[in-house]
């Protein structure tokens, strides 16, 4: 019923020609991946331009922003905002990541400004919740998540809601090799998807994309995205190869 989502994060790695022959070799390559099958990647911000220009005519890769400022424009230096993404042809945009949450501060209240913004826009936002170590320890992983949810997203009507792409990434299993299971993950997206069954009714979240993210790779690919709320996955490390990356969307 949901098509599969298989999205790359390359973060900051790679320098132009390896980010360039990156997507050419997916693109070329990505033939073989069943048409069910949406492709996403976000390479580095300064790279958007090369790769949106290099990219076919046809081609079935939408390319994505890993950051952007939520105000229309004005004095944030070094910083883009919707606006100037969407010219350049930009598809999507990360919000929520916890790298940004952690490292640049972002908080609730300004997550929700980026999914604003990105609406408005009309960039798919790919909205990423995760607890970390800590917080799965306690237990209280499922509060956590619903919190991230309820403060930056769940005030969208349901129409915008509708174009809202959700990436559960537990912060424990980013870039650590230490996947969550098959059953940790289906435990946490049927949570999710029973919250925006509750906020949203049933019809959207039956149409509601779930990604699993953290350590996800061509060998334990299969297992997770066989669970029937995960619909495809977030991939960091193992989207940096184009074998590896092609090899995870081909396990849908
Ligand atoms: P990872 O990163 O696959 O390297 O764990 C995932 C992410 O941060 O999106």
């Amino acid at each position: 019923m949901r098509k599969k989502t298989v999205a790359g994060n390359w973060k900051m790695n790679l320098n132009k020609d390896e980010a360039v022959r990156l997507f050419g070799e997916i693109e070329l390559r990505s033939e073989d991946v069943q048409d069910e099958v949406n492709l996403m990647v976000f390479p580095g911000h300064i790279y958007l331009d090369a790769l949106l220009t290099a990219r076919s005519y046809s081609s079935r890769i939408l390319i994505g922003a890993q950051n952007f400022h939520p105000a229309e424009k004005g004095a944030y230096t070094g910083e883009s905002s919707v606006a100037q993404l969407k010219q350049l042809g930009v598809d999507a945009v990360l919000i929520g990541h916890s790298e940004r949450r952690e490292y640049f501060g972002e908080s609730h209240a300004f997550l929700k400004e980026k999914v604003n913004a990105a609406i408005s826009h009309d960039l798919i936002p790919v909205f990423c919740c995760g607890e970390p170590l800590e917080i799965r320890e306690k237990g209280e992983q499922e509060e956590y998540v619903q919190r991230q949810l309820e403060e930056s997203l769940f005030h969208l009507p349901v129409t915008d809601f509708a174009k809202v792409v959700i990436a559960y990434e537990p912060i424990w299993a980013i870039g650590t090799g230490k996947t969550a299971t098959k059953e940790q993950a289906e435990d946490m997206h049927s949570f999710i998807r029973s919250l925006v069954q509750l906020k949203y009714r049933q019809d959207t979240s039956d149409r509601t994309t779930i990604l699993y993210g953290g350590s996800c790779n061509p060998s334990n690919a299969e297992e997770l995205f066989s669970m029937p709320n995960v619909d495809g996955g977030l991939i960091g490390g193992a989207s940096l190869k184009a074998e590896d990356f092609l090899q995870i969307a081909r396990k849908r």
